[in-house]
């Protein structure tokens, strides 16, 4: 049995999903206190609920404590049962972060399986729909399994509503290099926009041109959606490299203006791309995982985060697999195993 202390790190939802992921990998049962100790609201949201009845779901384990609101829960895994699943999480919670629970499991169960999961798909501090399906999944295929994640409907908060499927083809899992991100291809700028002032749309895509100043002026649009898909507001650039493809997100905040959540989130693909990294700063510890589990692999990236060195040393309790982090004279970051 393992111990976490949950304020540990990073403190958030994020040591949770990759205990009960690493626990069903490992077999080995786990407790944690103190869950999400270093949010400012601790203990089990909705979402952080749903992941770990996914996680119990898929890997017949039995978990005690889970309950919105909790602050401690003890989690005993049994056998990863690959198929079909449905998981609704009932608020704008993240569809993407039940998938991190799930994903590395089933990538590596003995079937395919398909996951059905209803919450939110745009909405802030966790993974977009699109960094999923772009940046995320066609890493992991290089790695064997055929990962593929389709939208059926958007969910913003604070209504949430959103629809997404993932299929999951399973394979072992074999180390892969991404220390090349390669030539870059092609940027898009996207705003989502549903049941809000279109001039929302224009504004950020104004203040996003402002700093790409080099990407083509088709390449910035706004995306009307059916207003009762709405409230809501994500603006979303993507940058296409031989390599890898990389989304940066921003998503639309009442009290947050539109040109600052657009800035913020040009700037950080603008200091992406000038590091020249494989991996921005949120695909990093979504690496680690499946990284620790193919044995061996390196990738390069921008300043490390505190959700990666957290993630690095939970992967170390239950693995006893440890990543090498090495810091280069131009600030670009080499992560490894093995
Ligand atoms: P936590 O804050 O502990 O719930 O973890 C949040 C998770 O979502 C981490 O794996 C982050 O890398 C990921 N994440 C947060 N924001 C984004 C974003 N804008 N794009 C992609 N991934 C994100």
């Amino acid at each position: 049995m393992i111990t976490i202390d949950g304020s540990e790190g990073e403190g958030g939802g994020q040591v949770l999903r990759y205990a009960a992921a690493l626990s069903l990998l490992t077999g080995e049962p786990f407790t944690i206190t103190n869950i999400r100790g270093g949010r400012a609201k601790p203990g089990l949201m909705r979402q952080h609920v749903t992941a770990l009845e996914a996680a119990a779901a898929i890997g017949s384990a039995e978990c005690s404590g889970l309950a919105v609101g909790s602050g401690e829960l003890t989690f005993r895994p049994g056998t990863v049962v690959p198929g079909e699943y449905h998981f609704a999480i009932g608020t704008a919670g993240s569809t993407a972060l039940v998938v991190q629970t799930v994903l590395v499991p089933l990538m590596l169960a003995d079937a395919p399986s398909r996951i059905v999961i209803e919450g939110g798909t745009h909405a802030s501090s966790a993974p977009p729909f699109e960094f999923l399906g772009a940046t995320l999944l066609p890493v992991l295929e290089r790695m064997g399994p055929r990962l593929s994640v389709s939208l059926e409907r958007h969910g913003f908060y604070p209504r949430g509503g959103g629809r997404i499927v993932l299929d999951i083809v399973p394979a072992p899992l074999a180390p892969i290099a991404c220390t090349e991100r390669g030539a870059f291809k092609a940027g898009k700028v996207e705003v989502l926009i549903a049941g809000i002032p279109f001039d929302i749309a224009e504004r950020e895509l104004k203040a996003a041109r402002k700093v790409l100043r080099e990407w083509l002026e088709d390449a910035f649009a706004p995306v009307q959606l059916s207003a009762d898909r709405g409230p809501g507001n994500a603006l979303l650039i993507t940058a296409e490299c031989e390599h890898v493809t990389e989304v940066m997100s921003g998503f639309g905040q009442l009290g947050v203006p539109a040109e600052r959540l657009a800035t913020t989130a040009a700037k950080r693909m603008a200091g992406y791309l000038a590091s020249g990294a494989f991996a921005g700063p949120y695909m990093q510890d979504q690496l680690l995982l499946p990284f620790a589990f193919a044995g061996a692999g390196e990738f390069t990236t921008v300043k490390l985060s505190e959700h990666t060195r957290t993630a690095a040393a939970l992967i170390a309790r239950f693995t006893g697999r440890t990543f090498a982090f090495g810091e280069g004279a131009d600030g670009l970051w080499t992560v490894s195993l093995g």
